[in-house]
């Protein structure tokens, strides 16, 4: 049984090339012209991508499965046109073992509609400062480190993490946040935090930690991956890292090339997230890194919760927005369409980008041999995000209601179509 999807404009290997695409069961067969096969997907007029990479997801699943689960996240990642992430490990229990991390991985296989690869974290329960049996738990499939959500607070603690890290041949994603300077704030420090009167978040919290980090990364040789960098310091901090040679990588989420401080509109939580909306000067940053290659890729920080969580405003909500659903769309309008990000770029950022940084050979890729996971995009009709639509549990973004281009038409996973517009 073989399909093609017929008469698309393809992405692959950094060009955009009209041409098919032939499917036999899990694979691809071939790209090129005038192919064809048992079945075919008309592409005519729509952009053909590999799958897209997510390393940023949480999927609450076990634990708050209220939230979200494995199987609405990943949904959510085929209804954004995603085919592969990386689910990070604040869940219940937190997968502290090799066997808690094996049992992950049955659940996302089993339930998950993508691909999903299992992070283990980097110290027991996230915030202690035991660091883990790093080899016993890549052995039992965990792809990468995190303590996501948490900072680490010992710089010892991250210097024994990143030597066995790198021991193991493990990347340590990190959400930096010194806590003494971090102080409890809820949205960035500046003009709008003073207008809403909420406490703030200080820059330097971030900063000081990416700082302590590169060094210890650069006296240990650990690859170390900055997650959601939000500061135009941080951007400053990577770039000069990596002239130095410092095996550093770094990601940007959507909503801080998207948002900024200035356009939070009220104290309404769906724009409290952590690190929060910065200023459109560390905006600027953020676009300059991803052009320059400071930035390695985008990774969304899907981060589910439930409607009465969010509710009560800033003090009150949980930190975090969904974002699978909506990231294509919503920078595909705002960048590509202005000309400011190239289509070839963006669609890198998002799928062979991080496979290549992350050392991750099966996805991120379209062309022949290669795992059948596709995205087939609609750019040419405006939509608007409505919130009926979502496939996740969580409806917290700030994105609803806003029209986009870029719309998924079809996802598709080791050769099978797991989400259709419209059905
Ligand atoms: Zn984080």
């Amino acid at each position: 049984m073989t399909t093609v999807i017929k008469n698309g404009t393809v992405y692959q290997n950094g060009r955009l090339i009209k041409a098919d695409v032939l499917i036999e069961n899990n694979k691809i067969k071939a790209v090129g012209e005038n192919l064809s096969g048992d079945q075919v997907i008309d592409a005519t007029d729509k952009l053909v991508s590999p799958g897209l990479v997510d390393l940023h997801v949480h999927y609450r699943e076990p634990g708050q499965t209220y939230k979200e689960d494995i199987h609405t996240g990943s949904m959510a990642a085929a209804r954004g046109g995603f085919t592969t992430v990386g689910a990070m490990p604040n869940v219940t229990p937190v997968p502290n073992t090799p066997d808690l991390i094996e049992n992950m991985i049955k659940l996302n296989h089993e339930k998950g509609l993508v691909h999903i690869l299992q992070y283990a974290p980097v110290t027991k329960d996230q915030t202690s400062d035991e660091v883990l049996d790093y080899a016993a738990l890549k052995k039992a499939g965990a792809f990468a480190l995190s303590n996501d959500g948490h900072g680490i607070q010992n710089a010892q603690t991250m210097y024994l993490a990143m030597k066995k890290a790198k021991e193991n041949n493990l990347i340590i994603a990190a959400h930096c946040q010194d806590d003494s300077l971090y102080q409890k704030g809820v949205i960035n420090e500046g003009a709008k935090a003073k207008e809403l009167n909420l406490p703030e978040i200080s820059g330097l919290a971030e900063t000081t930690q990416i700082a302590r980090d590169l060094l210890l990364a650069q006296e240990t040789g650990c690859h170390y991956h900055i997650c959601h960098v939000s500061k135009a310091a941080s951007v400053e901090l990577v770039r000069m890292a990596k002239s130095r040679g410092i095996n550093v990588t770094c990601e940007a989420a959507p909503h801080y090339l998207l948002l900024t401080d200035s356009d939070i509109p009220s104290d309404n939580a769906y724009y409290k997230m952590n690190p929060p909306l910065r200023s459109k000067e560390d905006q600027a940053a953020l676009v300059v890194g991803l052009l320059d290659g400071t930035i390695d890729f985008i990774a969304t920080d899907h981060a589910p919760h439930a409607k009465n969580e969010k509710d009560g405003g800033f003090m009150k909500a949980a930190f975090g927005i969904t974002g699978s659903e909506t990231a294509f769309s919503t920078l595909y309008t705002k960048y590509v369409k202005t000309g400011i990000i190239k289509l070839e770029k963006l669609l890198s950022l998002m799928s062979d980008a991080p496979a290549e940084k992350f050392g991750l050979t099966s996805c991120g890729h379209l062309e022949a041999g290669a795992e059948a996971d596709i995205a087939i995009f609609d750019l040419e009709h405006e939509t608007t995000l409505e919130e009926k639509d979502y496939a996740s549990k969580g409806v917290n973004t700030p994105f609803t209601g806003k029209k986009v281009y870029g719309e998924t038409v079809m996802t598709m996973v080791s050769g099978k179509v797991v989400y259709t517009r419209g059905e």
